[in-house]
Formats: C-alpha cells, sequence, structure tokens
C-alpha cells in the first residue's frame, strides 16, 4: 500500500523542503520507491535532487491546470529509488488559474491515483501557504508531516494549519491524518529551543517524532550540489538524525 503524505506548515523556512529531500532520500536508501512531488514554485526541492531548469520538459503546473498526466512528468535522479515530479516558476499563478476550475481540490489526487501504485510513499513538498495548492496536497494526501522549526512563535499559525486539515477532512478527505509533528533546526544550546521542544510536545503529545533534526550546516550546503545529505556527507549530524527520522517514518507504517 502507497503511503502519501504531505509536508506541510504554511510558514516558510521551516524545513518542508529540506525533510521532503531527505527523508525522500533515505526512505529510498532503505529500499523504498519514492516519489517526491515537488508543489512550490520555488521548485526548491527539484533543485535540491539536483534537477536542473534546463531538463524539465513538464512539471506539476502541466498536472494541475493543463492535465498532463503525471507519468510525463515524472524525473529521475541521481538518488537510486528517488523520483521526482518538479516544479518551476511556472506554478505560481497556477492558484488564480485554479480558482474558476472544475474539480479544482481533487486535481493532484486524481493525477496521483494514476501512478501512485508504482511508489511505496508519495511525499508532496507544499508551498508555504494554505492556498488551493496545499488543498490540492491534502486531499491527495493520507497524512500530513508538520515541520516546526524550534524558533519563536514556533507554534504560532499552527492552528489555521489545524483548521483547514479539518475543513479538507470534512469536504474532501475523511481519513486524513496526522503524520507527526517534526522539530528542525534545533539548537541545544539555547534555553529557547529546549523551551520550544517541551511546548510542542505538550501541545502535540505522542504526535511529536523522538527525533530532532539539529541546525546543521552541512544540511544547508546540501542543496547547492543538488544532493540530498546522505549522499553529501553522510556522517554528518544532520545524515544521522535524518535517518533516525526514516526509521520512525517505517516504524509507524510497519505492519
Ligand atoms: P521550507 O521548505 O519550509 O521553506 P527549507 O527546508 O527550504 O524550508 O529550509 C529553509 C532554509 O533553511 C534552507 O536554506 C535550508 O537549507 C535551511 N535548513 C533547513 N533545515 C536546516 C537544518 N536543520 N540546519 C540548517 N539549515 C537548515
Ligand atoms: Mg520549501
Amino acid at each position: 500500500m502507497t503511503v502519501v503524505i504531505a509536508l506541510a506548515n504554511q510558514k516558510g523556512g521551516v524545513g518542508k523542503t529540506t525533510t521532503a529531500v531527505n527523508l525522500g532520500a533515505g526512505l529510498a536508501s532503505s529500499g523504498k520507491r519514492v516519489l517526491i512531488v515537488d508543489s512550490d514554485a520555488q521548485g526548491n526541492a527539484t533543485s535540491g535532487v539536483g534537477i536542473s531548469k534546463a531538463d524539465i520538459q513538464k512539471d506539476i503546473y502541466d498536472v494541475l491546470i493543463n492535465e498532463t498526466p503525471v507519468s510525463e512528468t515524472i524525473m529521475h535522479t541521481s538518488h537510486e529509488g528517488l523520483d521526482i515530479v518538479p516544479a518551476t516558476i511556472q506554478l505560481s499563478g497556477a492558484e488564480i488559474e485554479l480558482t474558476p476550475q472544475m474539480a479544482r481540490e481533487t486535481r493532484l489526487k486524481e493525477a496521483l491515483d494514476q501512478v501512485k501504485d508504482e511508489y511505496d510513499f508519495v511525499l508532496i513538498d507544499c508551498p508555504p501557504s494554505l492556498g488551493l495548492i496545499t488543498i490540492n496536497a491534502f486531499t491527495a494526501s493520507d497524512s500530513i508531516l508538520i515541520p516546526v522549526q524550534s524558533e519563536y512563535y514556533a507554534l504560532e499559525g499552527l492552528s489555521q494549519l489545524l483548521n483547514t486539515i479539518e475543513l479538507v477532512k470534512k469536504h474532501f478527505n475523511q481519513n486524513l491524518k496526522i503524520e507527526g509533528v517534526l522539530l528542525t533546526m534545533f539548537d541545544s544550546r539555547t534555553n529557547l529551543g529546549v523551551q520550544v521542544n517541551e511546548e510542542v510536545r505538550k501541545y502535540f503529545k505522542d504526535e511529536v517524532y523522538n527525533t530532532v533534526i539539529p541546525r546543521n550546516i552541512r544540511l544547508s550546503e546540501a542543496p547547492s550540489y543538488g544532493l540530498p545529505i546522505i549522499d553529501y556527507d553522510a556522517k554528518s549530524k544532520g545524515a544521522k538524525t535524518y535517518m533516525n527520522l526514516v526509521e520512525e517514518v517505517l516504524e509507524r507504517h510497519a505492519e
């Protein structure tokens, strides 16, 4: 059974894309067949797995707006077992173009249903908003993984995110669940990080992963080489903690 997970938090810069790329690569290294769906016009997941713009023929925009079959957009990456549906800046107009269209909330789901049997995990990297593209991602997903940055106001905005999840459950996808909450960019040297960790655990309880991703310079360098962290620096703290996350995710999905 394929598991479709959306990585979402309407705040930018909390680690959605870093988690999509590195969880995706880690799952692939564990022998799983993984598809990342880049649904952010910034295309950071696309470049993060080493796909250059010049090589992209069709992207997620064509899937959502032109009803191009998703199979025509899938690209292999240099990491074995890891494929991607790329995004380009073209996607930035899609929210407005989708608004008057039929079945505008279910387009991604319908598209992914055509290919998802070929994968064990599909990870949808969401944009930093709660607009129609994120709604499409939630409608297409089994669950949502929420990265939370260990910073001031970590919990701010999460009630809107949870409200959106409830709305999608009510109208489009009644089985939608929370996959887990991941603390990212944790700095153990500050009291703040420790406080945020406690606060998030108090609120989300055992939905929070035991794994906490530290702030790690290697994680921020890897995207400019177009490599997941395990291919860039497998010995780094970032690589080790993302592999711990992979274990936890696999445990939560063990039969
Ligand atoms: P989002 O997709 O939520 O906007 P990103 O994953 O793109 O967030 O992360 C924002 C920035 O922070 C990127 O430059 C990324 O390389 C960097 N980053 C993400 N996680 C870490 C980390 N654990 N340590 C250091 N830098 C990180
Ligand atoms: Mg991103």
